[in-house]
Protein backbone atom coordinates (compact mmCIF):
# COMPACT_ATOMS: atom_id res chain seq x y z
CA UNK A 1 0.00 0.00 0.00
CA UNK A 2 1.57 2.93 -1.20
CA UNK A 3 1.09 6.02 1.15
CA UNK A 4 1.62 9.71 0.26
CA UNK A 5 1.52 12.84 2.32
CA UNK A 6 -0.67 15.92 2.46
CA UNK A 7 1.12 17.37 -0.24
CA UNK A 8 1.51 14.03 -2.53
CA UNK A 9 4.49 12.97 -1.73
CA UNK A 10 5.05 9.05 -1.14
CA UNK A 11 6.92 7.81 1.39
CA UNK A 12 10.00 5.88 -0.27
CA UNK A 13 12.99 6.51 2.07
CA UNK A 14 13.90 5.73 5.50
CA UNK A 15 16.87 6.93 7.82
CA UNK A 16 17.20 4.68 10.99
CA UNK A 17 19.30 6.01 13.51
CA UNK A 18 20.87 3.06 15.92
CA UNK A 19 22.41 5.42 18.66
CA UNK A 20 22.73 8.76 19.66
CA UNK A 21 26.49 8.02 20.85
CA UNK A 22 29.06 9.52 18.76
CA UNK A 23 32.80 9.14 19.03
CA UNK A 24 33.22 12.54 17.00
CA UNK A 25 32.19 16.07 18.45
CA UNK A 26 31.84 17.75 15.19
CA UNK A 27 31.16 21.66 15.67
CA UNK A 28 28.30 22.05 13.97
CA UNK A 29 26.65 18.40 15.06
CA UNK A 30 27.22 17.78 18.52
CA UNK A 31 29.29 20.95 19.91
CA UNK A 32 31.07 19.69 22.96
CA UNK A 33 29.83 22.47 25.52
CA UNK A 34 26.19 20.84 25.04
CA UNK A 35 27.40 17.16 24.59
CA UNK A 36 30.02 17.25 27.21
CA UNK A 37 30.86 14.30 30.03
CA UNK A 38 27.50 14.94 31.66
CA UNK A 39 25.05 15.10 28.70
CA UNK A 40 22.60 12.82 29.27
CA UNK A 41 22.50 10.05 26.16
CA UNK A 42 20.11 7.44 25.90
CA UNK A 43 20.24 4.20 28.54
CA UNK A 44 20.49 0.87 26.44
CA UNK A 45 17.20 -0.25 27.49
CA UNK A 46 15.50 3.22 25.85
CA UNK A 47 17.05 2.38 22.25
CA UNK A 48 15.30 -0.16 20.07
CA UNK A 49 17.07 -3.69 19.79
CA UNK A 50 17.61 -5.08 16.29
CA UNK A 51 14.56 -6.81 16.80
CA UNK A 52 12.54 -4.09 16.90
CA UNK A 53 14.20 -2.00 14.22
CA UNK A 54 14.07 -4.81 11.70
CA UNK A 55 10.03 -5.52 12.74
CA UNK A 56 9.55 -1.65 12.34
CA UNK A 57 11.56 -1.62 8.88
CA UNK A 58 9.56 -4.56 7.79
CA UNK A 59 6.78 -2.69 7.85
CA UNK A 60 7.92 0.45 6.18
CA UNK A 61 8.62 -1.68 3.15
CA UNK A 62 5.22 -2.82 2.87
CA UNK A 63 4.22 0.59 3.01
CA UNK A 64 6.21 1.39 0.04
CA UNK A 65 10.01 2.34 1.43
CA UNK A 66 12.80 0.85 -1.24
CA UNK A 67 16.12 2.51 0.36
CA UNK A 68 16.93 2.50 4.37
CA UNK A 69 19.99 4.29 5.49
CA UNK A 70 21.75 3.37 8.84
CA UNK A 71 22.79 6.54 10.59
CA UNK A 72 23.35 7.75 13.91
CA UNK A 73 25.10 9.60 15.85
CA UNK A 74 27.67 7.41 14.80
CA UNK A 75 26.35 4.55 13.54
CA UNK A 76 29.68 2.19 14.27
CA UNK A 77 30.29 2.54 17.92
CA UNK A 78 26.88 0.47 17.87
CA UNK A 79 28.19 -2.95 19.01
CA UNK A 80 27.88 -5.90 16.23
CA UNK A 81 25.65 -3.59 13.90
CA UNK A 82 26.43 -6.00 11.40
CA UNK A 83 24.21 -8.22 12.94
CA UNK A 84 21.24 -5.33 12.00
CA UNK A 85 22.36 -5.24 8.83
CA UNK A 86 22.43 -8.90 7.74
CA UNK A 87 18.33 -8.91 9.49
CA UNK A 88 17.44 -5.95 7.17
CA UNK A 89 19.44 -7.38 3.84
CA UNK A 90 17.53 -10.00 4.02
CA UNK A 91 14.76 -8.03 2.79
CA UNK A 92 14.39 -8.19 -1.08
CA UNK A 93 14.54 -5.03 -3.43
CA UNK A 94 16.08 -2.96 -0.71
CA UNK A 95 18.44 -0.44 -1.02
CA UNK A 96 20.58 -0.58 2.12
CA UNK A 97 23.40 1.88 2.97
CA UNK A 98 24.88 3.49 6.10
CA UNK A 99 26.42 6.76 6.72
CA UNK A 100 29.67 7.27 9.02
CA UNK A 101 32.39 9.30 9.96
CA UNK A 102 34.84 6.47 8.92
CA UNK A 103 36.56 5.98 12.51
CA UNK A 104 35.80 2.62 13.12
CA UNK A 105 35.14 1.64 9.33
CA UNK A 106 38.22 0.01 8.24
CA UNK A 107 37.83 -3.01 10.52
CA UNK A 108 34.18 -3.56 10.19
CA UNK A 109 34.09 -2.86 6.32
CA UNK A 110 34.41 -6.48 5.42
CA UNK A 111 31.56 -7.76 7.89
CA UNK A 112 29.48 -5.34 6.78
CA UNK A 113 30.00 -6.11 3.16
CA UNK A 114 29.30 -10.11 4.02
CA UNK A 115 26.30 -9.03 6.11
CA UNK A 116 24.53 -7.58 3.17
CA UNK A 117 25.31 -4.20 2.87
CA UNK A 118 25.29 -2.40 -0.60
CA UNK A 119 27.49 0.66 -0.40
CA UNK A 120 28.82 3.64 2.17
CA UNK A 121 28.32 7.35 2.82
CA UNK A 122 31.77 8.35 4.76
CA UNK A 123 31.73 12.09 5.80
CA UNK A 124 34.96 13.65 6.00
CA UNK A 125 35.12 18.17 5.84
CA UNK A 126 38.72 18.74 5.20
CA UNK A 127 41.94 17.05 3.57
CA UNK A 128 43.74 19.41 6.05
CA UNK A 129 44.73 17.69 9.26
CA UNK A 130 44.52 21.26 11.64
CA UNK A 131 41.23 21.79 9.98
CA UNK A 132 39.43 18.45 9.82
CA UNK A 133 40.86 18.13 13.70
CA UNK A 134 39.02 21.77 14.51
CA UNK A 135 35.77 20.55 12.81
CA UNK A 136 36.22 16.82 14.29
CA UNK A 137 36.93 17.90 17.86
CA UNK A 138 37.98 14.54 18.52
CA UNK A 139 41.64 14.98 17.40
CA UNK A 140 41.00 12.10 14.44
CA UNK A 141 43.64 12.32 11.88
CA UNK A 142 42.02 12.95 8.17
CA UNK A 143 44.56 9.93 7.16
CA UNK A 144 42.14 6.89 8.96
CA UNK A 145 39.44 8.24 7.69
CA UNK A 146 40.41 7.81 4.09
CA UNK A 147 41.87 4.63 4.85
CA UNK A 148 38.64 3.43 5.89
CA UNK A 149 37.12 4.47 2.72
CA UNK A 150 39.96 2.64 0.76
CA UNK A 151 39.40 -0.92 3.05
CA UNK A 152 35.40 -0.23 2.17
CA UNK A 153 35.88 0.51 -1.47
CA UNK A 154 38.11 -3.07 -1.69
CA UNK A 155 35.70 -4.99 0.16
CA UNK A 156 33.13 -4.00 -2.17
CA UNK A 157 31.70 -1.18 -0.97
CA UNK A 158 31.77 1.29 -3.17
CA UNK A 159 31.09 3.55 -5.18
CA UNK A 160 32.39 5.68 -1.84
CA UNK A 161 30.25 8.79 -1.79
CA UNK A 162 31.56 11.13 0.55
CA UNK A 163 29.91 13.81 2.77
CA UNK A 164 31.78 17.46 3.12
CA UNK A 165 29.47 20.10 5.31
CA UNK A 166 30.54 23.77 4.12
CA UNK A 167 31.24 26.07 6.46
CA UNK A 168 32.29 29.61 5.59
CA UNK A 169 35.33 30.57 7.93
CA UNK A 170 36.25 27.07 8.69
CA UNK A 171 36.95 24.70 5.66
CA UNK A 172 35.96 26.63 2.47
CA UNK A 173 39.62 26.56 1.73
CA UNK A 174 39.41 22.67 1.63
CA UNK A 175 36.47 22.96 -1.21
CA UNK A 176 39.36 22.69 -4.25
CA UNK A 177 41.81 20.23 -2.88
CA UNK A 178 38.68 17.81 -1.63
CA UNK A 179 37.24 18.01 -5.31
CA UNK A 180 40.68 17.46 -6.81
CA UNK A 181 41.62 14.34 -4.62
CA UNK A 182 37.96 12.64 -4.89
CA UNK A 183 38.11 13.23 -8.96
CA UNK A 184 41.61 11.14 -8.91
CA UNK A 185 40.14 8.33 -6.91
CA UNK A 186 36.31 7.91 -8.29
CA UNK A 187 34.91 8.44 -5.23
CA UNK A 188 31.47 10.47 -5.22
CA UNK A 189 31.79 13.71 -3.25
CA UNK A 190 29.06 15.49 -1.94
CA UNK A 191 29.05 19.54 -0.76
CA UNK A 192 25.94 20.01 2.30
CA UNK A 193 25.50 23.21 2.99
CA UNK A 194 25.49 23.79 6.42
CA UNK A 195 22.06 24.02 8.02
CA UNK A 196 20.19 24.92 11.12
CA UNK A 197 19.79 21.54 12.62
CA UNK A 198 19.12 21.18 16.42
CA UNK A 199 19.68 23.76 18.23
CA UNK A 200 22.94 24.21 19.62
CA UNK A 201 24.94 24.67 16.56
CA UNK A 202 24.45 28.54 16.56
CA UNK A 203 23.50 28.60 12.87
CA UNK A 204 24.01 32.09 11.34
CA UNK A 205 22.73 32.44 7.43
CA UNK A 206 26.13 33.97 7.19
CA UNK A 207 27.94 30.75 8.10
CA UNK A 208 26.34 28.65 4.83
CA UNK A 209 28.52 28.60 1.43
CA UNK A 210 26.13 27.96 -1.03
CA UNK A 211 26.27 25.12 -4.02
CA UNK A 212 25.95 27.73 -6.42
CA UNK A 213 29.14 29.39 -5.10
CA UNK A 214 30.96 25.79 -4.67
CA UNK A 215 30.18 24.94 -8.72
CA UNK A 216 31.36 28.11 -9.25
CA UNK A 217 34.60 27.54 -7.50
CA UNK A 218 35.14 24.03 -9.06
CA UNK A 219 34.06 24.95 -12.26
CA UNK A 220 36.26 27.96 -12.59
CA UNK A 221 38.99 25.20 -12.30
CA UNK A 222 37.45 22.04 -13.28
CA UNK A 223 34.65 22.63 -16.32
CA UNK A 224 31.23 21.24 -14.83
CA UNK A 225 28.47 20.33 -16.63
CA UNK A 226 24.95 19.47 -15.15
CA UNK A 227 23.84 15.91 -14.73
CA UNK A 228 19.59 14.27 -14.28
CA UNK A 229 18.91 13.04 -11.16
CA UNK A 230 18.69 9.12 -10.98
CA UNK A 231 15.57 9.42 -9.46
CA UNK A 232 12.67 11.83 -8.32
CA UNK A 233 13.28 13.10 -4.89
CA UNK A 234 17.00 12.78 -5.11
CA UNK A 235 18.29 15.47 -2.74
CA UNK A 236 21.82 16.03 -4.28
CA UNK A 237 22.04 17.74 -7.45
CA UNK A 238 24.79 16.11 -9.68
CA UNK A 239 27.31 17.32 -12.06
CA UNK A 240 29.92 15.84 -14.18
CA UNK A 241 33.57 17.07 -14.97
CA UNK A 242 33.60 18.08 -18.65
CA UNK A 243 36.33 15.86 -19.41
CA UNK A 244 34.30 13.33 -18.24
CA UNK A 245 36.14 12.13 -15.15
CA UNK A 246 33.77 11.62 -12.86
CA UNK A 247 30.72 13.58 -11.25
CA UNK A 248 30.13 15.33 -7.96
CA UNK A 249 27.28 16.22 -5.79
CA UNK A 250 25.70 19.08 -4.13
CA UNK A 251 23.31 19.44 -1.15
CA UNK A 252 21.48 22.93 -1.37
CA UNK A 253 19.10 22.46 1.75
CA UNK A 254 19.50 25.97 2.51
CA UNK A 255 20.05 27.73 -0.59
CA UNK A 256 17.30 25.76 -3.01
CA UNK A 257 14.65 23.99 -0.98
CA UNK A 258 14.08 20.81 -2.00
CA UNK A 259 10.66 19.81 0.10
CA UNK A 260 8.42 19.02 -2.48
CA UNK A 261 9.65 15.69 -3.46
CA UNK A 262 11.01 15.17 0.15
CA UNK A 263 9.75 11.52 0.22
CA UNK A 264 12.10 10.26 3.63
CA UNK A 265 10.94 9.67 6.65
CA UNK A 266 13.44 9.32 9.51
CA UNK A 267 13.20 6.94 13.02
CA UNK A 268 15.32 8.31 16.29
CA UNK A 269 17.31 5.86 17.87
CA UNK A 270 14.10 5.70 20.48
CA UNK A 271 12.00 4.55 18.59
CA UNK A 272 10.33 7.88 17.18
CA UNK A 273 9.06 8.41 13.96
CA UNK A 274 9.70 12.19 12.43
CA UNK A 275 8.42 13.59 8.86
CA UNK A 276 11.08 15.97 8.68
CA UNK A 277 14.98 16.75 9.51
CA UNK A 278 13.37 19.99 11.18
CA UNK A 279 10.60 18.16 13.27
CA UNK A 280 9.75 19.72 16.65
CA UNK A 281 7.97 16.23 17.74
CA UNK A 282 8.26 12.19 16.97
CA UNK A 283 5.81 9.50 16.84
CA UNK A 284 6.76 7.20 19.09
CA UNK A 285 6.60 3.50 18.22
CA UNK A 286 9.35 1.98 21.16
CA UNK A 287 6.40 2.16 23.45
CA UNK A 288 3.75 1.04 21.10
CA UNK A 289 5.54 -2.27 19.95
CA UNK A 290 6.57 -3.24 23.45
CA UNK A 291 3.26 -3.22 24.76
CA UNK A 292 2.27 -5.74 22.39
CA UNK A 293 0.66 -3.66 19.47
CA UNK A 294 0.32 -6.04 16.38
CA UNK A 295 2.05 -5.15 12.72
CA UNK A 296 -1.66 -4.04 11.58
CA UNK A 297 -2.03 -1.76 14.51
CA UNK A 298 1.84 -0.25 13.39
CA UNK A 299 1.06 -0.09 9.98
CA UNK A 300 -2.14 2.42 10.62
CA UNK A 301 -0.14 4.37 12.64
CA UNK A 302 2.63 5.25 9.92
CA UNK A 303 -0.12 5.54 7.62
CA UNK A 304 -1.82 8.07 9.66
CA UNK A 305 1.27 9.66 10.42
CA UNK A 306 2.63 10.12 6.45
CA UNK A 307 -0.80 10.82 5.66
CA UNK A 308 -1.33 14.01 7.81
CA UNK A 309 2.03 15.21 7.02
CA UNK A 310 3.07 18.42 5.91
CA UNK A 311 6.50 19.33 6.63
CA UNK A 312 8.30 21.99 4.32
CA UNK A 313 10.42 23.34 6.64
CA UNK A 314 13.28 24.45 4.06
CA UNK A 315 10.91 26.58 2.02
CA UNK A 316 9.66 28.56 4.88
CA UNK A 317 13.13 29.04 6.54
CA UNK A 318 13.58 32.63 7.58
CA UNK A 319 15.68 34.79 10.39
CA UNK A 320 12.07 33.38 12.87
CA UNK A 321 12.37 29.82 12.17
CA UNK A 322 16.06 29.13 13.33
CA UNK A 323 14.75 29.79 17.19
CA UNK A 324 11.94 26.73 16.60
CA UNK A 325 12.44 24.41 18.95
CA UNK A 326 13.91 21.22 16.71
CA UNK A 327 15.36 17.69 17.29
CA UNK A 328 18.92 17.24 17.49
CA UNK A 329 20.85 16.25 14.19
CA UNK A 330 22.77 13.54 16.39
CA UNK A 331 18.92 12.03 17.49
CA UNK A 332 17.96 11.17 14.03
CA UNK A 333 21.11 11.36 11.93
CA UNK A 334 20.72 14.00 8.77
N1 LIG B 1 28.10 10.13 12.31
C1 LIG B 1 27.82 9.85 10.96
C2 LIG B 1 28.52 10.82 10.04
O1 LIG B 1 29.00 11.85 10.52
O2 LIG B 1 28.59 10.53 8.86
C3 LIG B 1 26.35 9.78 10.63
C4 LIG B 1 25.44 10.81 11.27
S1 LIG B 1 25.71 12.48 10.74
C5 LIG B 1 24.54 13.35 11.71
C6 LIG B 1 25.06 12.46 9.09
C7 LIG B 1 25.51 13.58 8.19
O3 LIG B 1 24.97 14.80 8.64
C8 LIG B 1 27.02 13.77 8.13
O4 LIG B 1 27.47 13.72 6.80
C9 LIG B 1 27.21 15.14 8.72
O5 LIG B 1 28.32 15.79 8.17
C10 LIG B 1 25.91 15.82 8.41
N2 LIG B 1 25.63 16.97 9.28
C11 LIG B 1 25.67 17.02 10.62
N3 LIG B 1 25.36 18.26 11.09
C12 LIG B 1 25.10 19.02 9.99
C13 LIG B 1 24.72 20.38 9.78
N4 LIG B 1 24.55 21.21 10.80
N5 LIG B 1 24.53 20.81 8.52
C14 LIG B 1 24.71 19.98 7.47
N6 LIG B 1 25.04 18.68 7.59
C15 LIG B 1 25.25 18.21 8.83
FE1 LIG C 1 29.15 12.50 15.11
FE2 LIG C 1 28.39 12.47 12.59
FE3 LIG C 1 27.50 14.39 14.24
FE4 LIG C 1 30.03 14.41 13.54
S1 LIG C 1 28.28 14.66 12.17
S2 LIG C 1 29.26 14.64 15.63
S3 LIG C 1 30.50 12.27 13.36
S4 LIG C 1 27.06 12.25 14.39
FE1 LIG D 1 12.17 17.22 3.80
FE2 LIG D 1 11.82 18.71 5.98
FE3 LIG D 1 14.13 18.82 4.63
FE4 LIG D 1 11.90 19.89 3.58
S1 LIG D 1 12.95 20.55 5.43
S2 LIG D 1 13.41 18.58 2.52
S3 LIG D 1 10.36 18.41 4.33
S4 LIG D 1 13.31 17.03 5.71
Amino acid sequence: MILTDTLNRPLRDLRISVTDRCNFRCTYCMPKEIFGSDYQFLERSQILTFEEITRLARIFVRHGVRKIRLTGGEPLVRRDLHRLVSMLSAMPDLDLTLTTNGSLLAKQAQALKDAGLKRVTVSLDSLDDKIFKAMNDADFPVEKVLEAMDAASRVGLGPIKVNMVVKRGLNESSILPMARYFREKGYILRFIEYMDVGHTNGWRMDDVVSAAEIIKMIDAEMPLEPLDPNYRGEVAERWRYKDGSGELGVIASVTQAFCNTCNRARISAEGKLYTCLFAIHGHDFRDLMRGGATDDEISQKIARVWGTRDDRYSELRSENTIDLPKVEMSHIGG
